[in-house]
């Protein structure tokens, strides 16, 4: 060939160029992840390509990236040992962006101002090296081959190629750095790039620095030296096989990520082969990560790998907010490298890995659920309430996360708890529905005059005592195929139900009357059947807040909207009984009005409310007791 060939860059690649160089990328250091990567690439394709043809897997070559820098020519420098290219090769490779649909891509580029993002979905890589040098030069001998060539653009609109010159098979891409990129040659500009982003790639990625050491036999005295040193852990484990990899590489791995001074709760390592392709290590915590409570709004847990090459660890698109404290690393090959945030939030196959995730996640819980009760129950006591907002946000996955739920219930002992199939399983005969009750303490609750009627018929009862646990009731109507009730809120279903009816009519005048004496506090007056031993409760209506649901709204300083309640009256009870009677007969009317207003003051007591005229209420108490003193004495 001639000395020197100077080629146009076909008019796409300029006007993507000028994108990528103009608009593309905000943070231009990822110029050297973009670098590290195709060099990696190029020794993953010579890897590959030596398993046939054998001339090609030379002994004692090791695979390798170095980066040197000169400060005095102010060049940046990244060789790697692989596939190398020639002349055509580089032509085709750097000066053309050889995909179908790109011309047509570039014009809806063009026109879209704020488009750039888009941009990320071609593999523009290499040219982001034009965002920190002024001129390209890519010397390079393909793997087999014994001339090398030589690549050199400024980046406007053409590149030349000419004869070079390399010792050995690969590709030297060497940087002229524009002045504002100056810092890009400072060693731990380079040492924290690389950390930041190439940690993980399996290769080696070296560079030569200067370090003071130890004079040899002279004591007390240092000088500077020059030592090669590898910047990356190199630890990709995550694609290599599990039989492979031993229980304190994993967990070097977890604390490596998570800070984590504790072992993971549970690990999962999987690939996934199919339509979508990748590598996935997830941990799970034993207990609520610090940086949990820290992080606000910004999820840190699974980092994302585009072939081993770092894109991001905030990647909301990769797990959903309920498993925010799972740690980890996918990898995909099926993404391209420099996708962007904007392009992650809709892709599909990453909605499809996502969606994957979530399910090996799930899966892994109840596994351990059903394998190690004691272990689940004190991760579910530190993360559980996190894991159950999925209840509300995934629709798709509510009934597998229901699995995974535990509460204490009446039949449980203190501190012990049970999962809504095992609740389901001692369900008497009969009965038909899930029965919760919300507050603050399984004591509390176990008092409580709500419980009195399913207890009589031997109904185990859910003790919500978890806040969020109310806030999740109107997402999960069923559990297989079982409503949930709540009791204290809407009818209570009746035992027998002709019973309520003829006490319906003997009742009415009574109602009624009730109904009217209370009409400004609350919204109707019924007979219980939910009571069986106290005289009165208040309820709420079906869709209504509950009394517990309105305090932990006012402890939170929310508004709590204006609901009366309904006055349940209990006509099992004697004292009911004789107010009716009371009432029926016409007679000592002033008694029946105080019987009343005892009535439902005991019901907003039962409830955990509070009297708004308490002093009354003291007085017609001892009144009352009074009367009741002299009739007896
Ligand atoms: P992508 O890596 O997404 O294909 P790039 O623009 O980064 O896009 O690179 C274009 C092509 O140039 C690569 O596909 C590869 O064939 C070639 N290439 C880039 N860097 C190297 C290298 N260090 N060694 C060999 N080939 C390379």
């Amino acid at each position: 060939m001639a000395d020197t060939k100077t080629i146009q860059f076909r008019t796409e690649t300029q006007k993507l160029l000028h994108l990528v160089i103009h608009s593309l990328y905000s943070n231009p250091e990822i110029f050297l992840r973009e670098l590290l990567s195709n060099a990696s690439d190029a020794l993953d394709k010579l890897r590959f390509l030596s398993l046939s043809e054998k001339e090609l897997a030379r002994e004692g070559r090791e695979p390798a990236v170095t980066i040197a820098a000169d400060a005095k020519e102010k060049t940046l420098t990244i060789s790697d040992n692989g596939i190398g290219m020639n002349d055509e090769e580089m032509t085709e490779n750097l000066g053309t962006i050889a995909r179908s649909g790109t011309t047509a891509f570039v014009e809806a580029l063009t026109d879209r101002k704020n488009a750039p993002e888009l941009i990320g979905q071609f593999g523009v890589g290499f040219y982001s090296a034009f965002m920190v040098a002024h001129k390209v030069r890519v010397v390079s001998r393909k793997a087999g081959t014994d001339a090398a060539f030589c690549w050199e653009s400024e980046g406007e609109g053409s590149f030349t190629i000419t004869q070079g010159e390399r010792s050995e098979w690969g590709t030297d891409v060497i940087l002229f750095l524009k002045d504002d990129s100056a810092e890009y040659l400072e060693e731990y500009h380079i040492r924290s790039l690389v950390k930041k982003y190439s940690d993980f790639l399996e290769y080696p990625v070296r560079m030569d620095v200067e370090k003071k050491v130890p004079t040899e036999g002279e004591k007390d005295k240092y000088e500077n030296k020059v030592v090669t040193e590898t910047l990356n852990s190199q630890k990709a484990i995550w694609t290599r096989k599990p039989a492979d990899i031993s229980d304190e590489e994993y967990t070097e791995f977890y604390k490596h990520l998570s800070h984590d001074y504790d072992t993971a709760f549970e690990r999962i390592h999987y690939s996934a082969e199919g339509t979508t392709e990748f590598n996935a290590l997830l941990y799970l915590p034993a207990r609520m990560p610090f940086d949990l409570l820290m992080q606000g709004d910004r999820m840190r847990g699974v980092h994302l790998y585009v072939r081993r090459v770092f894109i991001m660890d905030d990647a909301e698109a990769l797990m959903p907010r309920y498993l925010r404290f799972v740690k980890g690393v996918v990898d995909s090959g099926d993404l391209p490298l420099n996708v962007s945030r904007e392009i992650l939030q809709q892709d599909r196959i990453l909605a499809k890995i996502k969606s994957n995730l979530v399910k090996k996640i799930l899966d892994a819980l109840k596994n351990r659920l059903e394998k190690d009760r004691a272990a689940y129950s004190s991760f579910y006591t530190s993360l559980g309430s996190i894991l159950k907002e999925g209840i509300s946000l995934d629709y798709e996955n509510r009934e597998k996360i229901m699995d995974l739920l535990l509460f204490e219930s009446t039949t449980t002992k203190p501190g012990e708890t049970i999962t809504l199939a095992e609740y389901l399983k001692a369900m008497p005969e009969g009965q038909k529905a899930i029965y919760v009750l919300a507050g603050n303490s399984r004591k509390e609750l176990e008092n409580s005059p709500y419980l009195e009627a399913v207890a009589a018929q031997n109904y185990p009862v859910l003790f919500f005592t978890d806040p969020v646990d109310e806030w999740l009731l109107p997402s999960m109507p069923m559990y297989q195929e079982k409503p949930f009730r709540a009791l204290d809120k809407g009818e209570f279903p009746a035992a027998k139900d002709e019973k309520t009816d003829s006490q319906k009519e003997e009742y009415k005048d009574l109602l009624a009357y009730l109904g009217e004496r209370f009409a400004d506090s609350v919204k109707e007056v019924r007979v219980s059947a939910r009571l069986v031993k106290s005289i009165s409760c208040l309820v709420a209506d079906e869709y209504d807040m509950g009394a517990h649901m309105e305090q932990l709204m006012k402890a939170m300083r929310q508004e709590v909207p204006k609901n009366k309640r309904i006055l349940e009256i209990n006509a099992l009870h004697p004292l009911v009984e004789k107010l009716r009677a009371l009432f029926a007969a016409n007679e000592k009317k002033e008694l029946a009005d105080e019987l009343a207003d005892a009535l439902l003051m005991h019901a907003v007591i039962a409830e955990g409310g509070r009297l708004e005229n308490a002093a009354d209420f003291g007085e017609l108490f001892s009144k009352l007791l009074l009367e009741h003193c002299t009739l007896s004495v």
